[in-house]
Protein backbone atom coordinates (compact mmCIF):
# COMPACT_ATOMS: atom_id res chain seq x y z
CA UNK A 1 0.00 0.00 0.00
CA UNK A 2 1.58 3.35 -0.88
CA UNK A 3 1.69 4.62 2.74
CA UNK A 4 1.38 8.14 3.50
CA UNK A 5 3.62 9.01 6.13
CA UNK A 6 2.53 10.84 8.67
CA UNK A 7 4.97 9.69 11.58
CA UNK A 8 8.80 9.64 11.47
CA UNK A 9 11.67 9.20 14.37
CA UNK A 10 14.71 10.74 13.68
CA UNK A 11 18.23 11.59 15.15
CA UNK A 12 19.77 14.88 15.03
CA UNK A 13 22.84 16.42 15.50
CA UNK A 14 24.79 20.02 15.86
CA UNK A 15 28.02 20.51 14.78
CA UNK A 16 31.07 20.15 17.64
CA UNK A 17 32.90 23.33 17.95
CA UNK A 18 36.41 23.85 16.38
CA UNK A 19 39.27 23.79 18.43
CA UNK A 20 41.19 26.21 19.50
CA UNK A 21 44.90 26.77 17.61
CA UNK A 22 48.37 26.64 19.99
CA UNK A 23 50.43 28.96 17.98
CA UNK A 24 52.96 31.77 18.79
CA UNK A 25 53.93 34.94 16.58
CA UNK A 26 56.98 34.07 14.30
CA UNK A 27 58.92 36.75 12.32
CA UNK A 28 62.37 37.08 11.41
CA UNK A 29 64.21 39.32 13.88
CA UNK A 30 61.46 39.41 16.44
CA UNK A 31 62.15 36.92 18.96
CA UNK A 32 59.45 35.65 21.25
CA UNK A 33 56.32 36.43 19.68
CA UNK A 34 53.49 36.53 21.49
CA UNK A 35 50.76 33.60 21.46
CA UNK A 36 47.93 34.24 18.16
CA UNK A 37 46.46 30.96 18.39
CA UNK A 38 42.88 31.73 16.87
CA UNK A 39 39.86 30.56 17.74
CA UNK A 40 37.36 27.43 16.63
CA UNK A 41 34.42 27.86 14.84
CA UNK A 42 30.65 27.27 16.02
CA UNK A 43 29.12 24.03 14.92
CA UNK A 44 26.13 24.30 12.83
CA UNK A 45 23.26 23.96 14.39
CA UNK A 46 20.15 21.83 13.25
CA UNK A 47 17.28 24.24 12.23
CA UNK A 48 13.85 23.22 11.54
CA UNK A 49 11.42 24.84 9.24
CA UNK A 50 7.50 24.88 8.09
CA UNK A 51 7.43 24.79 4.12
CA UNK A 52 3.80 24.55 2.89
CA UNK A 53 4.57 22.80 -0.03
CA UNK A 54 4.75 19.45 2.12
CA UNK A 55 2.29 18.01 3.67
CA UNK A 56 3.76 14.45 4.57
CA UNK A 57 6.41 13.23 6.62
CA UNK A 58 7.57 11.15 3.27
CA UNK A 59 11.28 12.49 3.09
CA UNK A 60 11.95 11.15 6.71
CA UNK A 61 11.03 7.66 5.87
CA UNK A 62 14.69 6.51 4.12
CA UNK A 63 16.73 9.52 5.75
CA UNK A 64 17.31 9.72 9.66
CA UNK A 65 20.08 10.44 10.71
CA UNK A 66 20.55 14.42 9.99
CA UNK A 67 24.04 15.98 11.18
CA UNK A 68 25.23 20.06 10.77
CA UNK A 69 28.50 20.04 9.95
CA UNK A 70 31.69 21.26 12.67
CA UNK A 71 33.20 24.54 13.10
CA UNK A 72 36.54 24.26 11.75
CA UNK A 73 39.33 24.60 13.99
CA UNK A 74 41.45 28.12 14.68
CA UNK A 75 44.60 28.38 13.18
CA UNK A 76 47.74 30.56 13.64
CA UNK A 77 47.89 34.10 12.85
CA UNK A 78 44.45 34.60 15.28
CA UNK A 79 43.01 33.20 12.08
CA UNK A 80 39.05 32.24 13.28
CA UNK A 81 37.88 28.75 12.21
CA UNK A 82 35.01 28.49 9.94
CA UNK A 83 31.22 28.51 11.56
CA UNK A 84 29.99 25.21 10.34
CA UNK A 85 26.43 25.78 8.53
CA UNK A 86 23.47 25.60 10.29
CA UNK A 87 21.33 22.40 8.55
CA UNK A 88 18.05 23.44 8.14
CA UNK A 89 15.16 20.87 8.35
CA UNK A 90 12.29 21.45 6.24
CA UNK A 91 8.73 20.07 7.78
CA UNK A 92 5.24 20.41 7.08
CA UNK A 93 2.94 23.15 8.69
CA UNK A 94 1.44 20.98 12.05
CA UNK A 95 4.49 19.05 12.75
CA UNK A 96 4.69 17.80 15.97
CA UNK A 97 8.20 17.45 17.43
CA UNK A 98 8.71 14.99 20.48
CA UNK A 99 11.31 14.07 22.47
CA UNK A 100 11.90 10.37 21.61
CA UNK A 101 11.86 8.43 24.98
CA UNK A 102 9.49 10.48 26.91
CA UNK A 103 7.00 11.47 24.29
CA UNK A 104 6.96 15.21 25.53
CA UNK A 105 6.44 17.91 22.90
CA UNK A 106 9.30 20.08 22.29
CA UNK A 107 7.90 22.28 19.71
CA UNK A 108 4.64 22.41 17.87
CA UNK A 109 5.72 23.70 13.74
CA UNK A 110 2.52 25.94 13.65
CA UNK A 111 4.44 28.78 12.01
CA UNK A 112 7.03 30.34 9.95
CA UNK A 113 8.87 31.02 12.56
CA UNK A 114 12.46 28.73 12.41
CA UNK A 115 13.10 26.52 15.52
CA UNK A 116 16.58 25.72 16.85
CA UNK A 117 16.23 21.70 17.33
CA UNK A 118 20.02 21.33 18.17
CA UNK A 119 22.57 23.98 18.93
CA UNK A 120 25.92 23.78 17.38
CA UNK A 121 28.65 23.65 20.21
CA UNK A 122 30.75 26.78 20.38
CA UNK A 123 34.63 26.62 19.56
CA UNK A 124 37.58 26.76 21.96
CA UNK A 125 39.47 29.45 22.18
CA UNK A 126 42.93 29.59 20.96
CA UNK A 127 45.91 30.33 22.71
CA UNK A 128 45.75 33.84 22.24
CA UNK A 129 42.88 34.35 24.73
CA UNK A 130 45.32 32.93 27.91
CA UNK A 131 48.44 35.08 27.65
CA UNK A 132 48.65 36.94 31.22
CA UNK A 133 51.17 38.76 32.97
CA UNK A 134 52.24 35.47 34.66
CA UNK A 135 51.79 33.13 31.93
CA UNK A 136 53.47 34.61 28.71
CA UNK A 137 53.57 31.13 26.93
CA UNK A 138 49.93 29.82 27.04
CA UNK A 139 50.68 25.95 25.36
CA UNK A 140 47.36 25.19 25.25
CA UNK A 141 44.60 26.18 23.57
CA UNK A 142 40.70 24.67 24.15
CA UNK A 143 38.65 21.90 22.49
CA UNK A 144 35.34 23.05 20.84
CA UNK A 145 32.08 21.55 22.99
CA UNK A 146 29.80 19.03 21.19
CA UNK A 147 26.83 20.14 19.73
CA UNK A 148 23.68 18.91 21.20
CA UNK A 149 22.13 16.02 19.59
CA UNK A 150 18.54 14.33 20.28
CA UNK A 151 16.03 11.49 18.87
CA UNK A 152 12.81 12.90 18.12
CA UNK A 153 9.77 11.55 16.63
CA UNK A 154 7.77 13.68 13.75
CA UNK A 155 4.06 13.84 13.95
CA UNK A 156 1.76 15.52 11.51
CA UNK A 157 -1.39 17.11 12.95
CA UNK A 158 -2.52 18.94 10.17
CA UNK A 159 -3.31 22.40 11.09
CA UNK A 160 -6.75 23.04 9.67
CA UNK A 161 -9.79 24.86 10.39
CA UNK A 162 -12.53 22.46 9.32
CA UNK A 163 -11.84 18.61 8.66
CA UNK A 164 -13.98 16.50 6.31
CA UNK A 165 -15.40 13.60 7.28
CA UNK A 166 -17.52 10.64 5.48
CA UNK A 167 -17.17 7.39 4.33
CA UNK A 168 -15.10 6.51 1.21
CA UNK A 169 -16.52 7.70 -1.86
CA UNK A 170 -18.84 10.34 -0.46
CA UNK A 171 -17.52 13.16 -2.47
CA UNK A 172 -15.27 14.53 0.49
CA UNK A 173 -12.71 15.09 -2.28
CA UNK A 174 -15.30 16.76 -4.95
CA UNK A 175 -16.41 19.26 -1.96
CA UNK A 176 -12.86 20.29 -1.64
CA UNK A 177 -11.78 20.72 -5.12
CA UNK A 178 -15.21 22.97 -5.87
CA UNK A 179 -15.21 24.96 -2.96
CA UNK A 180 -10.86 25.99 -3.14
CA UNK A 181 -8.34 25.83 -4.93
CA UNK A 182 -7.09 22.13 -4.07
CA UNK A 183 -6.74 19.38 -6.57
CA UNK A 184 -7.14 16.17 -4.96
CA UNK A 185 -7.13 12.99 -6.85
CA UNK A 186 -11.35 12.22 -7.20
CA UNK A 187 -12.07 8.93 -8.41
CA UNK A 188 -15.04 6.69 -8.45
CA UNK A 189 -13.59 3.90 -6.06
CA UNK A 190 -12.98 3.63 -2.17
CA UNK A 191 -9.93 4.79 -0.44
CA UNK A 192 -8.37 7.07 -3.10
CA UNK A 193 -7.71 9.53 -0.76
CA UNK A 194 -3.93 8.49 0.80
CA UNK A 195 -2.66 11.95 1.17
CA UNK A 196 -4.71 14.43 3.85
CA UNK A 197 -5.45 17.48 1.07
CA UNK A 198 -5.56 20.94 3.03
CA UNK A 199 -7.64 23.84 0.69
CA UNK A 200 -8.09 27.27 1.41
CA UNK A 201 -11.71 28.21 0.83
CA UNK A 202 -11.83 32.46 0.01
CA UNK A 203 -14.97 33.37 2.03
CA UNK A 204 -15.10 37.02 1.63
CA UNK A 205 -12.38 39.91 1.63
CA UNK A 206 -10.11 38.44 4.70
CA UNK A 207 -12.04 36.35 5.76
CA UNK A 208 -10.84 32.18 4.35
CA UNK A 209 -10.44 29.29 6.17
CA UNK A 210 -8.75 26.30 5.51
CA UNK A 211 -10.38 23.05 5.20
CA UNK A 212 -8.48 19.22 5.08
CA UNK A 213 -9.63 16.37 3.05
CA UNK A 214 -8.32 13.62 4.76
CA UNK A 215 -8.57 9.45 4.12
CA UNK A 216 -11.70 8.26 4.65
CA UNK A 217 -12.74 6.87 7.62
CA UNK A 218 -13.65 3.42 7.57
CA UNK A 219 -15.75 0.82 9.50
CA UNK A 220 -13.35 -0.58 11.72
CA UNK A 221 -10.95 1.33 12.00
CA UNK A 222 -10.89 1.71 15.92
CA UNK A 223 -10.08 -1.68 15.65
CA UNK A 224 -6.97 -0.99 13.56
CA UNK A 225 -8.16 -2.33 10.62
CA UNK A 226 -7.05 -0.51 7.38
CA UNK A 227 -6.54 2.76 6.85
CA UNK A 228 -8.65 4.51 9.15
CA UNK A 229 -7.15 5.27 12.86
CA UNK A 230 -4.04 6.32 12.46
CA UNK A 231 -5.65 9.47 10.29
CA UNK A 232 -8.17 10.22 12.80
CA UNK A 233 -5.19 12.49 14.15
CA UNK A 234 -5.19 14.88 11.40
CA UNK A 235 -8.60 16.53 12.49
CA UNK A 236 -7.64 16.69 16.12
CA UNK A 237 -6.80 20.41 15.67
CA UNK A 238 -10.02 20.97 13.49
CA UNK A 239 -12.08 23.58 14.95
CA UNK A 240 -15.31 22.24 13.00
CA UNK A 241 -16.06 18.84 11.14
CA UNK A 242 -17.76 18.92 8.09
CA UNK A 243 -19.53 15.13 7.85
CA UNK A 244 -20.45 14.55 4.19
CA UNK A 245 -22.84 11.55 3.77
CA UNK A 246 -24.11 10.04 0.31
CA UNK A 247 -28.13 10.18 -0.27
CA UNK A 248 -27.97 9.14 -3.19
CA UNK A 249 -28.71 5.29 -2.96
CA UNK A 250 -26.49 4.82 -5.64
CA UNK A 251 -23.85 2.44 -3.44
CA UNK A 252 -26.88 0.95 -1.44
CA UNK A 253 -25.41 2.88 1.39
CA UNK A 254 -28.01 3.51 4.28
CA UNK A 255 -26.98 7.29 4.98
CA UNK A 256 -27.97 6.95 8.46
CA UNK A 257 -26.04 3.89 9.71
CA UNK A 258 -22.69 5.43 7.64
CA UNK A 259 -23.74 8.88 9.88
CA UNK A 260 -23.68 6.64 12.67
CA UNK A 261 -20.48 4.25 11.79
CA UNK A 262 -18.23 7.19 11.52
CA UNK A 263 -19.31 9.00 14.88
CA UNK A 264 -18.84 5.54 16.40
CA UNK A 265 -15.61 5.30 15.03
CA UNK A 266 -14.72 9.39 16.15
CA UNK A 267 -15.96 7.97 19.53
CA UNK A 268 -13.81 4.99 19.99
CA UNK A 269 -10.93 7.18 18.66
CA UNK A 270 -11.79 10.19 20.94
CA UNK A 271 -14.70 10.99 23.13
CA UNK A 272 -13.40 14.55 23.06
CA UNK A 273 -13.47 14.31 19.15
CA UNK A 274 -16.93 13.34 18.75
CA UNK A 275 -18.17 16.40 20.59
CA UNK A 276 -16.80 18.70 17.94
CA UNK A 277 -19.34 20.72 16.49
CA UNK A 278 -20.40 19.32 12.87
CA UNK A 279 -22.16 20.31 10.24
CA UNK A 280 -23.65 17.26 8.06
CA UNK A 281 -23.77 17.59 4.28
CA UNK A 282 -26.56 15.21 2.17
CA UNK A 283 -24.14 14.88 -0.57
CA UNK A 284 -25.29 13.84 -4.26
CA UNK A 285 -28.65 15.37 -3.96
CA UNK A 286 -28.57 15.19 -8.00
CA UNK A 287 -28.80 11.55 -8.31
CA UNK A 288 -31.02 10.60 -5.32
CA UNK A 289 -32.91 7.70 -5.68
CA UNK A 290 -35.18 7.96 -2.66
CA UNK A 291 -36.28 11.01 -1.01
CA UNK A 292 -37.11 8.93 1.95
CA UNK A 293 -33.40 8.35 2.59
CA UNK A 294 -33.13 12.14 2.74
CA UNK A 295 -36.03 13.14 5.03
CA UNK A 296 -34.64 9.66 7.45
CA UNK A 297 -31.22 11.46 7.71
CA UNK A 298 -32.57 14.91 8.72
CA UNK A 299 -34.64 13.61 11.22
CA UNK A 300 -31.77 11.66 13.09
CA UNK A 301 -29.16 14.54 12.18
CA UNK A 302 -31.49 17.27 14.00
CA UNK A 303 -32.41 15.24 16.39
CA UNK A 304 -29.26 15.01 18.45
CA UNK A 305 -28.80 18.96 17.41
CA UNK A 306 -26.78 19.13 14.13
CA UNK A 307 -27.55 20.56 10.73
CA UNK A 308 -28.26 19.31 7.82
CA UNK A 309 -27.30 20.77 4.15
CA UNK A 310 -28.40 19.48 0.56
CA UNK A 311 -25.65 19.04 -1.52
CA UNK A 312 -24.52 18.24 -4.81
CA UNK A 313 -20.99 18.85 -4.95
CA UNK A 314 -20.39 18.05 -8.48
CA UNK A 315 -22.77 19.81 -9.62
CA UNK A 316 -22.10 23.13 -7.54
CA UNK A 317 -25.03 23.24 -5.86
CA UNK A 318 -25.47 24.04 -2.70
CA UNK A 319 -21.66 24.60 -1.80
CA UNK A 320 -22.08 28.26 -1.85
CA UNK A 321 -24.31 27.90 1.15
CA UNK A 322 -22.25 25.28 3.14
CA UNK A 323 -18.99 27.76 2.58
CA UNK A 324 -21.51 30.76 4.32
CA UNK A 325 -22.83 28.44 7.13
CA UNK A 326 -18.98 27.27 7.44
CA UNK A 327 -17.55 30.56 8.02
CA UNK A 328 -20.44 31.80 10.11
CA UNK A 329 -20.11 28.84 13.24
CA UNK A 330 -16.15 29.61 12.63
CA UNK A 331 -16.36 32.81 13.58
CA UNK A 332 -17.94 31.72 17.19
CA UNK A 333 -15.57 28.89 17.68
CA UNK A 334 -12.65 29.10 19.69
CA UNK A 335 -9.03 29.57 17.60
CA UNK A 336 -6.75 26.03 16.81
CA UNK A 337 -5.32 24.76 18.84
CA UNK A 338 -1.03 24.98 18.93
CA UNK A 339 0.37 22.58 21.57
CA UNK A 340 2.29 24.16 24.35
CA UNK A 341 5.77 22.43 24.55
CA UNK A 342 6.04 19.67 27.58
CA UNK A 343 10.00 18.79 26.93
CA UNK A 344 12.23 20.31 29.62
CA UNK A 345 15.59 18.94 28.96
CA UNK A 346 17.28 17.10 31.96
CA UNK A 347 20.97 17.55 31.56
CA UNK A 348 21.03 15.76 35.40
CA UNK A 349 20.94 12.75 33.76
CA UNK A 350 24.46 13.26 32.14
CA UNK A 351 26.15 9.98 32.30
CA UNK A 352 29.02 10.67 35.71
CA UNK A 353 30.31 6.91 35.29
CA UNK A 354 33.43 8.68 33.85
CA UNK A 355 34.12 11.96 36.55
CA UNK A 356 36.30 14.86 34.90
CA UNK A 357 40.16 14.52 34.68
CA UNK A 358 41.69 17.54 36.67
CA UNK A 359 45.45 18.04 36.18
CA UNK A 360 47.86 20.88 36.60
CA UNK A 361 49.38 23.12 33.53
CA UNK A 362 52.71 24.21 33.76
CA UNK A 363 51.91 27.41 35.15
CA UNK A 364 49.40 26.27 38.14
CA UNK A 365 46.05 26.40 36.73
CA UNK A 366 43.48 23.68 37.11
CA UNK A 367 42.53 22.09 33.87
CA UNK A 368 39.30 20.31 34.04
CA UNK A 369 38.02 17.97 30.94
CA UNK A 370 36.05 14.96 30.22
CA UNK A 371 32.43 14.52 28.23
CA UNK A 372 30.37 14.88 31.38
CA UNK A 373 31.57 18.38 31.46
CA UNK A 374 31.64 18.95 28.01
CA UNK A 375 28.36 17.96 27.58
CA UNK A 376 27.70 20.03 30.72
CA UNK A 377 29.12 23.16 29.03
CA UNK A 378 27.50 22.73 25.99
CA UNK A 379 23.82 22.89 27.97
CA UNK A 380 25.17 25.96 29.98
CA UNK A 381 24.16 29.40 28.31
CA UNK A 382 27.04 31.56 29.79
CA UNK A 383 25.65 35.18 29.19
CA UNK A 384 22.71 33.82 30.99
CA UNK A 385 22.60 33.92 34.81
CA UNK A 386 20.25 31.71 35.73
CA UNK A 387 22.45 29.20 33.36
CA UNK A 388 25.68 30.04 35.33
CA UNK A 389 23.86 29.35 38.83
CA UNK A 390 22.67 26.00 37.27
CA UNK A 391 26.27 24.83 35.97
CA UNK A 392 27.93 25.99 39.06
CA UNK A 393 25.43 23.79 40.92
CA UNK A 394 25.99 20.98 38.87
CA UNK A 395 30.06 21.39 39.50
CA UNK A 396 28.81 21.46 43.32
CA UNK A 397 26.92 18.64 43.30
CA UNK A 398 28.94 16.22 41.48
CA UNK A 399 31.80 16.80 43.89
CA UNK A 400 34.50 18.01 41.66
CA UNK A 401 35.23 21.01 44.40
CA UNK A 402 35.90 18.14 46.72
CA UNK A 403 37.92 16.33 44.70
CA UNK A 404 39.84 19.23 43.97
CA UNK A 405 40.40 20.36 47.55
CA UNK A 406 41.68 17.06 48.59
CA UNK A 407 44.16 17.56 45.71
CA UNK A 408 45.45 20.87 47.54
CA UNK A 409 43.36 23.68 45.61
CA UNK A 410 44.03 27.05 47.12
CA UNK A 411 42.15 30.30 47.45
CA UNK A 412 42.97 32.57 44.05
CA UNK A 413 43.94 29.46 41.78
CA UNK A 414 43.25 29.71 38.25
CA UNK A 415 40.30 27.28 37.33
CA UNK A 416 40.01 26.39 33.52
CA UNK A 417 37.14 24.54 31.80
CA UNK A 418 37.39 24.41 28.18
CA UNK A 419 36.46 28.18 27.32
CA UNK A 420 35.14 29.11 30.77
CA UNK A 421 37.82 30.77 33.33
CA UNK A 422 37.73 31.77 36.32
CA UNK A 423 39.68 31.98 40.07
CA UNK A 424 38.71 29.32 42.70
CA UNK A 425 36.72 31.42 45.79
CA UNK A 426 36.87 29.27 48.65
P1 LIG B 1 -14.21 10.81 -1.41
O1 LIG B 1 -13.68 9.42 -1.39
O2 LIG B 1 -15.20 11.04 -0.32
O3 LIG B 1 -13.13 11.84 -1.44
O4 LIG B 1 -15.07 10.94 -2.76
P2 LIG B 1 -14.69 11.64 -4.13
O5 LIG B 1 -14.78 13.11 -4.03
O6 LIG B 1 -13.43 11.06 -4.65
O7 LIG B 1 -15.93 11.20 -5.03
C1 LIG B 1 -16.24 9.84 -5.31
C2 LIG B 1 -17.09 9.76 -6.54
O8 LIG B 1 -18.35 10.39 -6.32
C3 LIG B 1 -16.48 10.46 -7.75
O9 LIG B 1 -16.73 9.71 -8.90
C4 LIG B 1 -17.23 11.78 -7.80
O10 LIG B 1 -17.31 12.31 -9.12
C5 LIG B 1 -18.61 11.36 -7.32
N1 LIG B 1 -19.33 12.48 -6.72
C6 LIG B 1 -18.91 13.33 -5.77
N2 LIG B 1 -19.88 14.23 -5.46
C7 LIG B 1 -20.95 13.95 -6.27
C8 LIG B 1 -22.24 14.53 -6.42
O11 LIG B 1 -22.62 15.50 -5.77
N3 LIG B 1 -23.03 13.94 -7.33
C9 LIG B 1 -22.65 12.88 -8.09
N4 LIG B 1 -23.48 12.40 -8.95
N5 LIG B 1 -21.44 12.31 -7.96
C10 LIG B 1 -20.59 12.83 -7.05
MG1 LIG C 1 -11.16 11.52 -1.37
Amino acid sequence: MAAFIDKARIFVKAGKGGNGAVSFHREKYVANGGPDGGDGGKGGSVILQVDDNMSTLMDFRYKRKYAAPNGADGSGGRKFGKDGENLVIKVPRGTLVRDAETGEIIKDMSDKEPYVLCKGGRGGWGNQHFATPTRQVPRFAKGGLPGEEHDVVLELKLLADVGLIGFPNVGKSTLLSVVSKAQPKIANYHFTTLFPNLGVVWVDEGVSFVMADIPGIIEGASEGAGLGHDFLRHIDRCRLLVHVVDVSGSEGRDPVEDFDTINEELQQYSPELATRPQIVCANKMDIMEDPENLERLRQHVEAKGFCLFELSAAAHQGTRQLVGKVAETLSTLPPVTVYEPEYVPRPAALDMSAPPEIYRADDGTWIVEGPWLERLMSNTNFSDYESRMWFEKMLETSGLYQRMEEMGIQDGDMVSMYDWEFQYRV
